[in-house]
């Protein structure tokens, strides 16, 4: 592949065949994934998520588990094989490829995946969230947000969540490696409807690999022509399709 090329991935369902957030609470508390759902949606349905994660983190706390325990559950989340396998080999073959990764998960799990799969140094930036063990409590994880509430808010009108615009994020990002003409290619690997932003950003030429059948999908269908989307979209199922 010629040229200087950016890959960046959202990390739940893209990366990863999980939602991270969900994911350790189904494992370890059937009564906390239900309340998780029930915060989640209560409201304007629109609740920032790493709030309704970090107040149920602290529910599991109080409940007695583990440091250990969340550990465990995020060293056996499933991250399909095929995935690996095409990274490693990209990197391989591509010297001129960047990874990034723009998620709205936060830093110790994706950390602990990553870490878990010997992929701990691939990503030259992970943008997420904020996380980590309260000092006074080291079983406590404390998740904050990526923008933090006392900052004034990021404004985008797509509908990205209060704590992070994912556009915003990569615009920073690429501004911060020279712009967006420093990369021949940008490539986006995403399936959420907050992935929708950050494809508005890219050119065409740029490509955007979208996973069928979820919120993204939806999205660039139903507002890509509307919104102006350039990127070029391919769509992929599963992780054997982006290795290929
Ligand atoms: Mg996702
Ligand atoms: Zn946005």
């Amino acid at each position: 592949m010629p040229g200087k090329q950016l890959v960046v991935f959202d990390f739940d369902w893209s990366f990863v065949d999980q939602d991270t957030d969900r994911w350790v609470f189904e494992v370890l508390s059937t009564e906390l994934r239900r309340l998780l759902q029930d915060r989640k949606s209560s409201g304007t349905g629109m609740q920032c998520t790493p709030d309704v994660v970090n107040d149920t983190m602290k529910d599991l706390y109080e409940k007695g588990f583990k440091k250990e325990d969340v550990l465990g559950a995020l060293r056996i989340l499933p991250f399909h094989p095929a995935m690996r396998r095409a990274v490693m080999s990209l990197q391989s073959r591509s010297e001129d490829t960047t990874f990034l990764c723009l998620s709205n998960s936060n830093e110790i799990y994706i950390g602990t995946i990553l870490e878990k799969h010997g992929l701990a140094s691939l990503f030259s930036e992970i943008i997420t969230n904020p996380a980590h063990w309260n000092p006074s409590s080291p079983d406590h994880l404390i998740i904050g947000r990526r923008l933090p509430a006392s900052e004034p808010p990021h404004g985008c009108s797509v509908g990205c969540l209060a704590n992070m615009c994912k556009g915003d994020e990569l615009d920073t990002y690429l501004a911060s490696k020279g712009g967006k003409d420093s990369f021949d290619k940008i490539v986006y690997v995403g399936d959420g409807g907050n992935d929708f932003c950050p494809l508005l950003r890219m050119r065409k030429g740029d490509l955007a690999l979208v996973r069928k059948g979820l919120e993204l999908d939806t999205r660039v269908k139903e507002e890509g022509g509307k919104s102006g989307l350039k990127v070029d979209v391919k769509y992929w199922d599963q992780a054997w399709q982006i290795d290929e």
